[in-house]
């Protein structure tokens, strides 16, 4: 049993798909799939413009030259390592801050303090998919004049108050890794304000071509092939009762795992519409085992959870030489490192397999204060 298991379609519903890819041999360069996709899953998110990508990083990558961000970016430790390469690859300085630990996400009443004259943008995490607070992030931005790129990798349909999540700041990224809520194996997306910035994403994603002899920017090539994009079509048919599988798998877990003594829940509130991407909890010092002896009694057991996030991304060799790397700053990050579970939950995980998993946590609990 793994942390996850992809989403796939029924293998015959593809086949049509495929048919008409070899009819067209349109492989890719925005084909008629690409087309589709592109305007189908922005109408499913709630969102105007949205430019597809091969995978989340080239998005990201993108994101940052789409707003021609410079010098130092403030982002959280608390994430997976793509956040904070993708500003080293476009030879930016990530500025590591806090999180706050009720949320998981950036801490905006620590963003001042680590702002400078170099600073030009703030690069946030809706760390397992639950949001920032995006309100006072944006209020932070306004008075200092920065953009704001959220990394909404894990946010896929996430919405507050029945609004998307996907628009706020400046640009978000999304992934369609395999891992993720919604997969088109590799894939990835920008979702922009509006036709301006999607023209000039458009351009970045293929080379900075704009016509066949013009060339506008220094661009990469980001382009989501035909393949991609029909199975995000076809993927696009079965999200909806994937997310109500992993809501239930969520409210379940709930049910089994509070009041639990040393194992804490992450709340999101009530106006979110969460996507449950992860189901985390933290393993504090009242749990008789360590958070890493508990993994080990899963994994020997064939249970594969994963410590998202372990390590923190300002310990690896890159980035430890930052000033802002020294974890005496990031003191909730750190904690939530050392104490961070995320269990399986994927759409087909049976209640029997989640009754084994919630049992292993109670009875480690039981034997060790018996
Ligand atoms: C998955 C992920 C990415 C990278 O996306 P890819 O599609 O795998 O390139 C970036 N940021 C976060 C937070 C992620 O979880």
């Amino acid at each position: 049993m793994a942390v996850t298991r992809p989403l796939l379609p029924p293998l015959e519903e593809f086949i049509p798909y495929l048919e008409q890819i070899w009819q067209n041999r349109q492989l890719t360069n925005g084909g008629p799939f690409h087309q589709q996709f592109e305007q189908e899953l922005a109408a499913y998110l709630g969102v105007e413009h949205l430019c597809l990508f091969n995978n989340g990083t080239t998005a990201l990558l993108t994101a940052l030259q789409a707003l021609r961000i410079t010098g130092e970016v403030i982002t959280t430790p608390y994430s997976f390592v793509a956040t904070s390469h993708s500003l080293l690859w476009n030879g930016l300085t990530p500025v590591f801050v806090d999180i706050d630990p009720l949320t998981c996400n950036l801490d905006p009443e620590k963003i001042e303090q680590a702002i400078t004259p170099r600073t030009s943008a703030i690069l946030p995490v809706h760390c397992y998919g639950i949001p920032c607070n995006v309100g006072r992030i944006q209020q932070i931005a306004d008075d200092y004049g920065l953009k704001v790129i959220y990394d909404a990798a894990h946010a896929f349909g996430v919405r507050v108050a029945g609004k998307s999540i996907l628009q706020q700041g400046d640009l978000s990224i999304l992934s369609f890794h395999a891992t993720k809520v919604f997969n088109t194996i590799e894939g990835g997306a920008i979702i922009c304000p509006d036709a301006k910035t999607k023209k000039r994403i458009d351009y970045l994603k293929n080379f900075g071509f704009a016509n066949e002899t013009t060339i506008v920017a220094t661009g990469i090539n980001g382009k989501m092939n035909e393949l991609q994009a029909a199975f995000g079509l076809l993927q696009l048919q079965h999200i909806d009762a994937a997310l109500l599988a992993r809501k239930q798998l969520a409210a379940r877990y709930r049910q089994l795992l509070t009041d639990i003594k040393g194992i804490e829940l992450i709340t999101v509130p009530e106006s979110v519409d969460w996507n449950c991407a992860y189901f985390p909890i933290l393993v504090n010092d009242a749990f008789p085992v360590s958070r890493d002896q508990l993994y080990q009694l899963f994994k020997d057991k064939g249970i594969l959870t994963r410590r998202y996030f372990y390590p923190l991304i300002n310990s690896f060799p890159m980035y430890r030489g930052l000033a802002s790397a020294d974890d005496a700053h990031l003191p909730s990050a750190n904690r939530l490192s050392s104490q961070i579970l995320c269990l399986p939950v994927y759409p087909d995980l049976t209640a029997d397999e989640q009754l084994a998993i919630a049992t292993l946590i109670t009875g480690t609990l039981s034997e060790n204060v018996a």
